[in-house]
């Protein structure tokens, strides 16, 4: 028997369309399942997100159904849930599979670990300046001064990353974006005062330098707040996120329909 699992926004139409595919699916013989191997999310970026943050496995492949404006994860938009529905009924989807961030915060007493789809963000809970000493692979790097970094996956360089001037990086390309977040460079204090760029399986350490400090973090939208952060060590994870794809829409094509209008 077929499973699919879907995740919903509470708006009024995205509940309507959840619930004809509830309908048509289940008539179909398919059954609703939290071990489905195919996610459907109705809503906007934020629900894929979601979805991801609550099925993912390597195994399982996701779809979005935008119901809003804009949505650089959904590859239908609201006018054509009956198409994506026929798809999903009878015919299968191509895969395509995209890079992810594996982050472990090391705190006093536990390891916290965190895949993420868009970016990981790192900064001070409060406004006086936040320390950090880089490292890559294990060698020193240089020390940020400022308000704090982002590292986001390829298909997340056109989120948060974009608006702080990261590049948009292609997601057959296995790396992760490093940008910083309004950094302090003067003749005391330098940063490379840049975005750039790691390839798997290169690592990255930050050790913050304000004891008792705590951090905040933000994991693709999710607040977390962490007292006693020792280290934060991130790279691109061995594993991928998949997506059915049950029509052609190349990344560029995405970003130019956010991105531009002309
Ligand atoms: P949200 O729905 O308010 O999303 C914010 C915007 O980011 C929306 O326009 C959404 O479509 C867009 N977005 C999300 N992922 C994207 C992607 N991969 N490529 C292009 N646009 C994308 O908030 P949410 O639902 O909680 O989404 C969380 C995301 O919002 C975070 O992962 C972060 O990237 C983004 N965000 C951006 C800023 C900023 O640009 N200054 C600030 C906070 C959060």
């Amino acid at each position: 028997m077929k499973q699919y699992q879907l995740v919903v926004r509470s708006d009024a139409f995205s509940q309507q369309i959840a619930k004809m595919y509830h309908q048509e699916l289940t008539a179909q013989g398919w059954q609703s399942s939290e071990q489905a191997k195919l996610v459907i999310a109705i809503g906007g970026d934020g629900t894929m997100l979601e979805a991801f943050h609550r099925y993912y496995q390597p195994d399982v492949a996701f779809v979005g159904l935008h119901t809003g404006r804009l949505g650089f994860y959904a590859d239908w938009d609201r006018g054509e849930a009956e198409d994506l529905l026929g798809h999903i009924l009878h015919s299968e989807p191509k895969i395509a599979e995209y890079p992810l961030i594996e982050i472990t915060f090391e705190l006093k007493d536990e390891k916290r670990h965190f895949y993420a789809l868009n970016e990981t963000i790192i900064k001070s809970k409060n406004l006086s300046t936040f320390v950090m000493e880089v490292w890559i692979n294990e060698k020193r790097f240089e020390s940020f001064r400022g308000d704090g970094m982002i590292l986001s996956t390829p298909s997340g360089s056109t989120a948060y990353n974009h608006s702080v001037g990261g590049a948009i990086l292609h997601p057959a390309f296995e790396a992760m974006q490093v940008a910083e977040l309004a950094a302090i460079n003067n003749r005391e204090f330098r940063t490379l005062n840049r975005p750039f760029i790691l390839p798997q399986p290169h690592l990255l350490d930050l050790y913050p330098q304000n004891p008792g400090r705590d951090i905040l973090v933000g994991i693709d939208g999710q607040e977390y707040s962490f007292s006693g952060l020792v280290c934060v060590r991130a790279k691109v994870a061995e594993a991928k996120v998949r997506f059915a794809r049950y029509r052609p829409f190349p990344f560029w094509q995405r970003v130019r329909e956010k991105f531009l209008d002309n």
